[in-house]
Parts: structure tokens; sequence; C-alpha cells
């Protein structure tokens, strides 16, 4: 038996296909992570985390002997590769299983913003359609001109899930692909000639505010912004600034800058939709992703291979 130091919420699905081969050392069963582990941190060689918790550079510290990072989640921004490739320690995600959910994710929130569901579930719940009449008329989701900020597994995804739509598909990402749709180079120009910008790229210093007040005012006041990628990727106060002033029509939102609040000005927009980063947050999806972290520390485990590394650490492999 090995023993697994654990960060991330556990199922009874994971807790039971784990149990035989590993000791679980739960960080919220510790009265103070940081004592235990200087007690106990040395000869622990598995973690399994995931996207929101990610693994502390104190716990990294304190783990010398880990062999492997198992992250729940395709994003992987809280785990510093960079650090743990030094030290020769794996790292795994869940790519792919989580794509047709975020996509979904990623469509309902623009729906929501173009038919203006929020309003008009309002409107309707309230009775005030009967004392007041109808609402004023939405705006239609088809043929628009869609930017994808990110055209990766799940921009690819977002792609295909719009084609019912009828959309004008344009995206930026850092290379060309060989896709039927069109790249352009610089953002704030595809945001210019976007009705509705989709940010689907992974998080971190690279993308960090990519989407600023230039590439939120490009998008204009009948503009509308998802944002299903990670919260630093958007200037949160530029474009609260650009709501507020009408400089952008809408925006739907699945992640923040400091998860989990949302600034109370977002909160107040009715042309604004909140989601609270629940992109994969399905049943479903989410046993794939537990069962695809699972099955990365088995086969470790098993013969020193892994499923799904992350890109950083294929060297190590
Ligand atoms: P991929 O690695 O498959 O795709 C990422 C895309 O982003 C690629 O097209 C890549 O470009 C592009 N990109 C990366 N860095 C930059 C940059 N600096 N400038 C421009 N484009 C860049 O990732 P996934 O599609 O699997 O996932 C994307 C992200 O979505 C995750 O990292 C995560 O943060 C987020 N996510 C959010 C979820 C939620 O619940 N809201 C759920 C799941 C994921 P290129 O192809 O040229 O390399």
């Amino acid at each position: 038996m090995q023993d697994l130091f654990m960060i991330t919420p556990l199922t009874d699905t994971m807790r039971a296909a784990l149990e035989g081969s590993f000791v679980i050392h739960h960080v919220d069963d510790m009265d103070d992570p940081a004592v235990w582990l200087h007690q106990y941190g040395a000869g622990i060689t598995y973690a399994l985390t995931d996207g929101h918790y990610g693994v502390p550079r104190e716990y990294l510290d304190a783990l010398p002997d880990l062999k492997l990072i198992s992250s729940n989640g395709v994003g992987y921004d809280g785990i510093d590769t960079g650090a743990a490739v030094a030290r020769n320690i794996l790292v795994t995600h869940t790519p792919d299983v989580l794509n047709a959910e975020v996509a979904t994710t990623a469509l309902m929130l623009m729906l929501a913003c173009y038919r203006e569901l929020l309003p008009n579930e309002a409107h309707a719940r309230s009775g005030a359609w009967a004392t007041e009449g109808n609402l004023p008329l939405s705006r239609s989701a088809d043929n628009r001109t869609v930017g994808i900020l990110g055209l990766g597994r799940i921009g690819m995804a977002i792609a295909e899930k719009l084609a019912p739509f009828n959309p004008t598909i344009l995206y930026h990402a850092r290379t060309v692909k060989d896709v039927p749709f069109t790249y352009v180079a610089d953002l704030t120009e595809m945001a210019r000639r976007s009705d509705v910008l989709i940010c689907i790229v992974p998080g971190g210093t690279a993308t960090q505010h990519i989407v600023n007040a230039g590439v939120i005012e490009a998008l204009g006041p009948e503009g509308i912004l998802i944002n299903v990628a990670r919260g630093s990727v958007v200037d949160e106060a530029a474009l609260i600034d650009a709501l507020t002033n009408g400089r952008l029509g809408a925006a739907g939102l699945d992640v923040f800058e400091t998860e989990p609040n949302i600034p109370d000005a977002l909160k107040a927009m009715p042309n604004v939709v909140l989601t609270p980063h629940a992109g994969s947050a399905t049943v479903e999806t989410r046993a794939a992703m537990g069962q695809l972290a699972v099955d990365n520390l088995l086969q470790h485990l098993n013969d020193g291979t892994v499923l799904t590394p992350v890109p950083e650490c294929k060297g190590l492999l």
C-alpha cells in the first residue's frame, strides 16, 4: 500500500477504487496540514488534487518523495509544473472527458445572454407578465460571428456544438489550425469582428488579463463576453466598468478572479449570467473525470506509466 495525500474532495466511487491500493490521508481530516506534513510528509509518493485546489507550494515543499500528482480536472494552473518536473514528479490531468459538458455550459451562457433568459424568467415567475405585459424583445443567437479564444479540445467542442446556430467562427490561439474557421492573429481585432467572444484558454501568467479593456471594448455595446476558461483570463475590473457604462452588451461568466467570491457589481447586473465554476459539473462528467484521475494513480502504481500526463511532463516518461 502506498500513501496518498489527498487535497480534493473524494466521491464514494473514487474512495472505493483507491482504498485497496492506497492509504488515504485527506487534508480535511488533519487539524493542521502543515504540522501533519512536517511529521509524515516524507515517504508520501502520491497526491490527488483538482483544478480548484491545485498543490499549494507549502504542500509541494513538504512532500520530498512525491512521484505523481494526479489532478482531477483539465486545467492545472494551480500546480507548479516547472517545480514538479525539476523534481521528476509526474503531473496528470483529465482532458477530453469534459469537452462536451464545458461546451454545453458555454452555449448555455451564450443563449441565456442573447435570449435574456434571467430577466424573462424573473418576469414570468414574479407575475409581472400579467400586470405589466410583455418584456421588450431579446436578440437572436442565430447567424452570429463567434470568436473563440483558445481552439483546443474544448474550443473545438464549442465550435462543433455551435453548428446548428449557423455561426461564422473566428478563433485566436498560439498556432494556426487545419480547421474550417478563420484564424485571427490579433485578439482585439478578433473581438472587433465578433458578436460574441468565448474564452476557453488555460489560466496562468501567459493568459493573465489577455482579455483586457481594449479587447472588451472592441466587442462593443452589442457584444457578449463568455468566460468558461479561468477568472484570471479576463480583467474583471475592466469588464465591470464596460458593462456598467454600456460599452459591452452582456456577459456570461462561469469563472471569476477571486473565486468563490463574485463582485457585487456583477451580481447586480441583469445583463450578466453567473454560474459558480460549474462548467463540467454534471454527475456524468464528474464521474468520468474522477475515474480518469483514479486510473492515472492506479496505472502508475501498477507499471509506472500514466494515461494523461500534462504536456510539460512528457520528457519524464
Ligand atoms: P487545450 O490545451 O486543449 O486548449 C487550449 C487552447 O488555448 C489552445 O488552442 C491553445 O493554443 C490556446 N492557448 C494557450 N495559451 C494561449 C495563449 N497564451 N494565447 C492564446 N491562446 C492560447 O485545453 P482545453 O481545451 O482542454 O481546456 C482549456 C481550459 O479550459 C483549461 O485549461 C481550463 O482552464 C478551462 N476549463 C474550464 C472549465 C470550467 O469549469 N469552467 C472546465 C474545463 C476546463 P494552441 O492550440 O495554439 O496551443
